[in-house]
C-alpha cells in the first residue's frame, strides 16, 4: 500500500463523518477543526469503539482528538473486571459470527 492513500477504516469513517470536518470529539465533545495531515495534538484520530482495529464497521468508527485518544487509552488501561468481561462477550459474539459466515460460505461453496 503506498503511503497517503487512505485506509480501509479511514474510508469508512469519511463515509459517514465527511472527510473535511468539523468533527465533533466523542470524548471531550469539543470541535475537531484539523485532519490528520496536519499533525499535533488537537488533530484528529478515529478511534475503534471496541477497541477492534479491525473493525471498520462505520458504527465502529468514531472521531477524537489526538491527544484525547491518548487520554482514552491511558484511562482503558485501568478497567474494570465487568469491562473486561464485557468485552471478551462481544469478542465471543464476534467469532459467533464468523463462524455462522464461513458455514454460510461453504454452503454456498464459495
Ligand atoms: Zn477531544
Ligand atoms: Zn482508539
Amino acid at each position: 500500500m503506498r503511503t497517503g492513500y487512505p485506509a480501509p477504516h479511514q474510508m469508512s469513517f469519511w463515509r459517514r463523518y465527511g472527510n473535511k470536518g468539523p468533527w465533533t470529539c466523542a470524548y471531550c465533545n469539543r470541535r475537531i477543526t484539523k485532519g490528520f495531515a496536519l499533525g499535533g495534538r488537537d488533530t484528529l484520530v478515529i478511534h475503534h469503539v471496541d477497541h477492534d482495529e479491525k473493525n471498520n464497521d462505520p458504527e465502529n468508527l468514531v472521531p477524537m482528538h489526538r491527544e484525547c485518544h491518548i487520554k482514552h487509552h491511558h484511562i482503558g488501561k485501568k478497567r474494570t473486571k465487568a469491562d473486561r468481561a464485557k468485552q471478551s462477550a462481544t469478542l465471543q459474539a464476534k467469532r459467533e459470527r464468523m463462524k455462522k459466515l464461513e458455514a454460510m460460505a461453504k454452503e454456498l461453496g464459495i
